[in-house]
């Protein structure tokens, strides 16, 4: 194989694995019903069409096939990080509903969000939400397995050169903005960071 058809299996290897990592529900049932499917809305308050941004690749080795309605964000117009030239945008909300079976990582991971400071790797909640997410307040519900899915599957993203350097803006912007919930473990918060 040659070195780009060797990276792509690697890529699409990585994508696979992190999907099915990060298949598990948040709490035991579903988190949905308890407050109308708040983080799958098609408008915010404000009647503005709501979609969620890729992953660096993850349309080319992912979505590609079942993406229908996206937008294309380029760096010129939209404020992305300077390595990133392009970022997709989609909107999920298809006539057939969910795309379960596809839906992308950020419907996977969140209220999750990858940190990573000093070389180590660890799972955040940004203070600042637009979904008004009821389980933040009762993290000790939270399944393990959620976490460790979640957890692994980022360890496996981070192999990607291109989604670490992704992670690593996201976390410094955070870090400035003063953007990083404090996670207490009295409070039923698991361990994040190994
Ligand atoms: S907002 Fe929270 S509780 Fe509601 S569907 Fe999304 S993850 Fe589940
Ligand atoms: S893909 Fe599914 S889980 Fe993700 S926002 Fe759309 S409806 Fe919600």
């Amino acid at each position: 194989m040659t070195d780009k058809k060797s990276i792509r299996a690697d890529y699409l290897t990585i994508f696979k694995k992190a999907y099915t990592l990060m298949d598990e529900a948040v709490i035991d049932g579903n988190c949905g019903e308890s407050c109308d499917y708040h983080c799958c809305r098609r408008f915010d308050d404000d009647g503005k069409r709501l979609g969620m941004y890729l992953l660096p690749l993850e349309y080319e080795y992912m979505q590609a096939k079942v993406a229908t309605n996206y937008e294309l964000h380029t760096h010129k117009l939209y404020n992305l990080p300077p390595k990133i030239k392009k970022s997709y945008y989609i909107y999920c909300h298809l006539e057939s509903g969910c795309l379960r079976d596809y839906r992308p990582i950020q419907c996977r991971t969140y209220p999750f969000e990858p940190h990573l400071e000093n070389g180590a790797l660890s799972l955040v909640i940004e203070k600042e939400q637009i979904h008004d997410c009821p389980l933040i307040t009762h993290r000790s519900e939270w399944r393990q397995a959620f976490i460790d899915g979640v957890y692994n599957g980022w360890l496996e993203l981070i192999k990607i050169p291109i989604i670490q350097y992704h992670i690593k803006y996201y976390s410094k912007e955070r870090v400035a903005m003063d953007n990083l919930m404090i996670h207490d473990p009295s409070d039923g918060f698991m361990a994040l960071q190994r």
